[in-house]
């Protein structure tokens, strides 16, 4: 028995002896099977390969995990320390004895999350590891879960996992797909993490919405202006993606304004076309 990871999506599976017959995660219209077909991978192998996990400083009380290589999407784990500890949010694709013992130094995990079902990654294996941690996962997306276990908490709209935290249902890429807000970030004035939910530009000064970002899917108007509405009463500042991009300021006016002039190419309110 083994705990299958796609190596396109980095979504650890069931345990099971043989891996599964196809990657229901990739093999769906807003992700891709690689053109060299489905492969498979475990942590162990992983590892053994020199998977390792490191994490650095973002912010007080914010630090950034990642896999080196890069595992499935490649996405950047945060992990927000609170006082009632912490939330493990995008997990990694991949787990070692070593990362375990990092993120224990910084405090374990008293809760674990994502924004949606591609970057959920090793959710479970990074639960049990902290004594069955809740996984937040919303209700919309649950037929997307490739690992059921008894430790995820279905919800919907709105849920406070930790004090100061708030996971905020915006859907659009997925039904379910969330932001994070965090009050205490960017010394009080508030961050959200944006996942896919939001995907902020490489100059951190715009941001746009899709069904799918690597086969470019667009949203319709309403998914658009869902997204607006359901971030609108959030206080924040500063906005962090799950590949490394930031805004470091105004972020709630950089949100409005990219998820607005959209909103005017949809309707082909545009003179340059
Ligand atoms: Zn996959
Ligand atoms: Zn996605």
């Amino acid at each position: 028995m083994a705990l299958w990871i796609c190596l396109a999506c980095g979504l650890e599976h069931a345990d099971t002896a043989a891996p599964p017959p196809a990657c229901e995660i990739c093999s769906e219209e807003r992700q891709f099977v690689p053109p060299t077909g489905q492969t498979w991978t475990t942590s162990e192998r992983l590892e053994s390969s020199g998977s390792v996990l490191r994490e650095e400083l973002v912010e007080p009380g914010l630090r950034r995990v990642t896999v080196t290589p890069r595992v499935g999407i490649g996405q950047h784990a945060l992990l927000v320390q609170t006082s009632e500890g912490n939330l493990l949010w995008e997990p990694p694709g991949f787990i070692s004895e070593a990362g375990v013992r990092l993120v224990r130094d910084l405090g374990g995990i008293a809760a674990v999350t994502g924004s949606h079902p591609h970057l959920m990654g090793a959710m479970v294996s990074w639960s049990q590891a902290f004594g069955g941690a809740p996984i937040y996962v919303a209700a919309a997306d649950r037929a997307w879960t490739r690992r059921p276990d008894p430790a995820i908490v279905h919800w919907s709209g709105e849920a406070n996992p930790l004090p100061g935290i708030r996971l905020v249902q915006c859907g659009g890429h997925f039904a379910g797909s969330s932001v994070l807000h965090w009050a205490d970030g960017a010394e009080g004035r508030g961050v959200i993490f944006t996942g896919d939910t939001v995907f902020i530009g490489p100059d951190g000064r715009t941001v746009s919405a899709m069904r799918s970002y690597p086969n470019l899917l667009p949203l319709p108007e309403g998914a658009v202006g869902q997204i607006l509405d359901r971030l609108e009463p959030l206080p924040y500042d500063r906005a962090y993606g799950s590949f490394g991009q930031v805004i470091e300021s105004d972020a709630r006016d950089v949100v409005r304004r990219s998820l607005a002039r959209y909103i005017t190419w949809l309707r082909g309110e545009v003179d340059d076309f």
